[in-house]
């Protein structure tokens, strides 16, 4: 039999979910579903809609993703659940939530379209072209017996990376396939999610929530390719080798902190001028431009530092893996073109909306992502 037969023999079976893996899934969204609503947390205003609403979510993330993962590693000491279950499923659980994604975009066209609501959270916006209404959706912030779709999802995805890397490491240690490679991807990404979590907040602030309608594109960014591709590292960690050297394990340290630093003080900045824009940046009063846009700290730099900051967290996920080979590097780059994208696309809408104030902060700022590069 050539490789590439024996290969697809393998993969194809893997890929037809089994009864355990949507077992798997179904208790993740009813935990997240249950978690999300009975469990204290934060309630904040979002965005100030265009017809003058604010929606409210309930920022409990970092509690339910603790208490998720206290209740799973009981479980598997109790022999319940089996930690390698999403390492050994990876495939499987992969085309369940695909699956999933395909059904659940569905339904939302459907109640979409058949929606007479005139709020701008539930308005519908149909163009007419199926596949546009499927892929981009029709309303902005649906909902589902009164939880917030596009806010669990992404909670979800964000979780589910984690829970992979979780598993991934205790396949590695249990294989004695344990490294310092390992070991700091893995640190990093946890940092990275729960970090995530205890400022779920500023989430309720950016363009995905705000701008972005609930269709196929979005739900399938949530809660497949985050979680499944975000963790390519550790999978490919799993069945490769790499020697690091303390220099290199120095220099990755030292990306991962610096674009931490840059990647949280930017959003922080941002949510903080948006809930009082007299407060101070870096110790100054801000310079402020037409009232509305922030044009010191990090937001003098360039106009979206924060995506800096994003990047060099991104390749600190890849670099413990040496250089051998690219597929480690696939979230990096996957997210330095996803980026440049988006921030075209939000700077149409900012100009837009902005008008003349756009202009002259162009003029004050005149960099984009990276200062005297891009
Ligand atoms: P931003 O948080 O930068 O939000 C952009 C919005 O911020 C604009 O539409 C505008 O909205 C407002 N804004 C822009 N400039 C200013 C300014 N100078 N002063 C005040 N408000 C301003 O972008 P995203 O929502 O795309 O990203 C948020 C974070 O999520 C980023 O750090 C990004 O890296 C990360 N991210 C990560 C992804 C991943 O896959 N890892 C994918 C996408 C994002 P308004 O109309 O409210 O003024």
């Amino acid at each position: 039999m050539n490789p590439l037969t024996m290969d697809l023999t393998v993969l194809l079976p893997s890929l037809i979910p089994s009864s355990q893996s949507v077992y798997v899934l179904v208790f993740y969204f009813v935990y997240l579903a249950v978690a999300g609503e009975i469990l204290p947390g934060k309630v904040i205003r979002g965005a100030l809609l265009s017809d003058g609403s604010q929606l409210r979510y309930r920022c409990n993330g970092l509690f339910a993703l603790t208490l998720l993962i206290a209740i799973l590693g009981i479980c598997a000491k109790l022999g319940i659940v089996s930690p390698l279950v999403v390492a050994d499923r990876g495939l499987e659980l992969l085309s369940a939530t695909f699956i999933f994604c395909v059904l659940v975009t569905l339904a939302l066209y459907v109640s979409g379209r058949s929606s007479s609501d005139k709020s701008s959270s539930l308005k519908p916006h149909v163009s007419g072209n199926l596949v546009h209404d499927w892929w981009f959706g029709i309303q902005l912030n649906p909902q589902f017996l009164s939880i917030d779709l596009k806010f669990f999802f992404v909670r979800a995805g964000m979780m589910g990376w984690l829970l992979i890397n979780l598993s991934i490491l205790a396949k590695s240690v249990q294989d004695g396939s344990l490294s310092q490679s390992m070991i700091l991807y893995q640190i990093f990404c946890a940092l990275y999610i729960l970090d995530y979590f205890v400022h779920e907040e500023y989430m309720t602030s950016t363009w995905d929530i705000i701008a972005e309608r609930l269709g196929f594109m979005l739900v399938f960014g949530d809660l497949l390719w985050i979680p499944f591709t975000f963790s390519i590292q550790g999978w490919w960690l799993l069945h490769n080798k790499v020697e690091l050297t303390v220099p290199a394990i120095v220099a990755n340290c030292f990306v991962f902190l610096i674009g931490y630093m840059v990647f949280r003080g930017a959003n922080k900045q941002k949510h903080i001028f948006k809930k009082n824009p007299k407060t101070p940046i870096w110790g100054k009063p801000p310079v402020v431009v037409g009232g509305k846009l922030l044009a010191s700290g990090y937001w003098g730099i360039a106009r979206h530092c924060n995506y800096l900051g994003d990047l060099m967290l991104a390749l600190s996920f890849s670099l413990p893996c040496g250089i051998s080979s690219p597929v480690p590097y696939f979230y990096p780059i996957y997210l330095l073109i996803l980026l440049i994208w988006r921030e075209r696309r939000d700077e149409v809408r900012c100009a837009e909306k902005y008008k003349e104030i756009w202009a002259e902060y162009l003029r004050l700022v005149p960099w984009r992502i990276l200062p005297y590069v891009y």
